[in-house]
């Protein structure tokens, strides 16, 4: 089986380089790429009803109902490319309900090969990324003040007209409770998906090229 054909699920904490392993996955293997957080900050930014319900969960640092963001997931699922190009999954599930429906529409669905990649990094080194991170508001790039020398205002480098911005969920005081919230609802997805045998841990302290290395060896 080759990546293409995988399903993959990119787990770990916030500012653990789920988004940035994700970017560099779809673009070497051509996974379709399904960021829950950046469907719902565009539902956000084009005013819809869903990013409405949405906007007051994502800045007190706390989950968006399990029912809303398995609605998303499912009908993107849904879509003929998935079965073709294999997907990643980038921050979903993020609970046990939403890992149990997610089972339930690959089944459905007829999705195989799912892999599960936890990466693990400690929360010194995650607090410290998040204050740093800025992202593309045109293309979601993601991009690093401390390692990429970019800030708030500077244009994107990865597509035409961006410019890049702070997430208002990457502020210190909502850091500390998404922290919070993925220790309590999401980490115990590590034991649901080992007892499974399908979760691979990696050590996600290093710097995103070292991690990427790892990331790719499990894979292959
Ligand atoms: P992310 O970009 O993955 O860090 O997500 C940003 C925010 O969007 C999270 O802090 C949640 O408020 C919301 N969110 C994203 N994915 C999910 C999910 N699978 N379940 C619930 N809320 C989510």
């Amino acid at each position: 089986m080759t990546v293409a054909e995988r399903n993959v699920i990119l787990l770990g904490p916030p500012g653990a380089g789920k988004g940035t392993h994700a970017e560099r996955l779809v673009e070497d293997y051509g996974l379709v790429h399904l960021s829950t957080g950046n469907i719902l900050r565009e539902a956000e930014a084009a005013g819809t009803e869903l990013g409405k319900q949405a906007k007051a969960y994502m800045d007190a640092g706390e989950l968006v109902p399990d029912e809303l963001v398995i609605g998303i997931v499912r009908d993107r699922l849904a879509e003929a490319d998935t079965k073709q190009r294999g997907v990643l999954l980038d921050g979903f599930p993020r609970t046990i309900a939403q890992a149990q429906a997610l089972a339930e529409v690959i089944a459905q669905l007829e999705l195989t090969g799912l892999l599960v990649i936890n990466l693990s990094v400690s929360d010194e080194v995650l607090i410290r990324r998040l204050s740093g991170r800025r992202m593309c508001d045109n293309c979601d790039a993601i991009f690093n003040l401390d390692r990429d020398g970019v800030d708030v205002g500077d244009d994107c480098s990865e597509c035409e007209g961006g410019k890049l911005y702070q997430r208002s969920d990457d502020k210190p005081e909502t850091v500390a409770e998404r922290l919070r919230t993925y220790y309590e609802q999401t980490a115990p997805l590590i034991g649901h998906y080992t007892e499974r045998g399908l979760l691979t841990d990696i050590d996600g302290n290093a710097d995103a090229d070292a991690v990427y290395e790892r990331v790719i060896a499990s894979l292959t």
